[in-house]
């Protein structure tokens, strides 16, 4: 590798071996990232559209400050973001603090004591335990007697539609469906499969709420959850729709009746929407989600040259090296605390902000287990930034994402690799 671009990569401890190793099978991927494209440029089309017909202008930069009436960029990046995911309407606020914020917000929201939530894709992401009250929580919707009934995936990844059929009573109110595996090593859902489990579900009980966990899901697809029958669509504006520049907030786009109630509960009954200053960040939710399209198409194509890295080594990897992606995120299990180790280890040394740093398991809030996270971000925990997470508990399996630019995430899987190898885990 005698080229400025190998010199380089020399100079960020990245050996030849690793390079060449990597450099084939990216070389091999054209195709694959070929398609990603086209999705991001129906995607990016698709915002800039719902930007020009919602009238953004220069005004809707200015924020506003104390009870925050009349808010132009608010009210309308809340209109572009329900003209985005072909919604009645839209709930996008700097004080929805987080994906967990806002899913809590969702359901406690439009559920109410006496009524049942049910999950029919098995267990949901580790801190909507808490939330739920699954694990015992103050403040969980158990609190308020709001019960809880789960079906799990069935052994292929398919859903058990026998026992969710059981599992649909007079109670229950809202179906909570998770796109993104999150923490689990089972498939992501593609539109179309939530697509099916809608259908089925209404199919039974017509005024069911029937609520997508979105986070990582957005962009991905030319198509999200509101275009296929979901109620309500929910996440975080430090994943893909912040397009990394989003400092803070969450999202709830749906039906107008889901959004008012989120509305309601987020601020207070009687004040809905019509509060809530933008300060001075809208200009960053408007121009991250313009990003968004591109950065999100930047992070898949990351995970999928992971995914061939990671399996040509002997690592089971999901999705694996060919599969269709419905999310940002890469799983990669290493059986082994140190293999995860190693991986975060080395996405922390690519990072342009703190890669001096050593990542270390700790007791994160809201997880039953060690977690190790490794994060060199512009915005602290944003994790369309590139990342890396796992549990520390079997199976051992690290959980990969983002990258707000595919050369950055190209460069953290080669660190990555470069970790492994240094750890004597792999020889390449
Ligand atoms: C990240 C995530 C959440 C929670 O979001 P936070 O912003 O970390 O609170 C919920 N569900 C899924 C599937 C996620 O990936």
């Amino acid at each position: 590798m005698n080229t400025e671009t190998g010199n380089i990569y020399r100079e960020l401890g990245i050996s030849d071996n690793v390079y060449q190793f990597s450099r084939e099978i990216l070389d091999s991927l054209s195709t694959r990232f070929c398609e990603i494209d086209k999705t991001a440029e129906y995607n990016q089309l698709k915002v800039i559209k719902a930007m020009q017909d919602n009238k953004v202008s220069e005004a809707c930069f200015l924020g506003t400050t104390g009870y925050g009436y009349n808010d132009l960029g608010r009210d309308t990046l809340e209109a572009v973001y329900a003209s985005v995911f072909h919604a009645q309407d839209a709930l996008v606020r700097p004080q929805i603090t987080c994906g967990t914020h806002a899913l809590a917000l969702a359901l406690m929201s439009n559920l109410r004591p006496g009524e049942e939530l049910f999950s029919p894709v098995g267990k949901p992401y580790d801190t909507l335990e808490e939330v739920i009250g699954i694990r015992p929580s103050k403040g969980s919707l158990a609190e308020y007697g709001i019960t809880y009934q789960q079906v799990d995936l069935l052994e292929d990844g398919s859903f058990d539609y026998e026992n969710i059929k059981k599992a649909l009573n007079e109670k229950t109110k809202l179906v909570t469906i998770q796109r993104s595996k999150g923490y689990q090593t089972r498939p992501t859902l593609s539109v179309q499969k939530i697509s099916e489990l809608i259908s089925f579900i209404k199919g039974i009980k017509p005024d069911v709420i029937c609520m997508v966990d979105n986070c990582y899901g957005e962009f991905v697809e030319r198509l999200e959850p509101t275009d296929v029958g979901a109620d309500m669509a929910v996440g975080s504006l430090i994943k893909n729709p912040g397009g990394g520049l989003a400092p803070i907030g969450g999202y709830i786009v749906g039906k107008k009746e889901c959004v008012e109630n989120a509305a309601y509960r987020l601020t207070s009954p009687g004040l809905g929407k019509e509060v809530g200053a933008s300060l001075g960040i809208l200009k960053d939710f408007y121009q991250g989600l313009f990003l968004a399209p591109t950065v999100t198409a930047g992070a898949l194509k990351g995970a999928v040259f992971a995914a061939n890295a990671y399996e040509k080594l002997g690592f089971k990897v999901v999705p694996n090296s060919t599969q269709s992606r419905h999310d940002i995120i890469q799983a990669v299990t290493f059986g082994t605390p140190e293999g995860v180790i190693a991986f975060c280890k080395g996405i922390q040394a690519a990072a342009p902000v703190d890669s001096f740093v050593t990542p270390e398991p700790w007791d994160m809030p809201g997880y039953d287990s060690k977690v190790i996270m490794a994060a060199g971000a512009f915005v602290s925990g944003s994790s369309i930034e590139l990342s890396a997470d796992g549990p520390i508990k079997p199976p051992y399996a690290v959980y990969f994402q983002g990258g707000l630019t595919f050369e950055h995430a190209c460069f953290g899987i080669m660190k990555t690799l470069q970790s492994i190898v240094d750890a004597g885990l792999v020889t390449i």
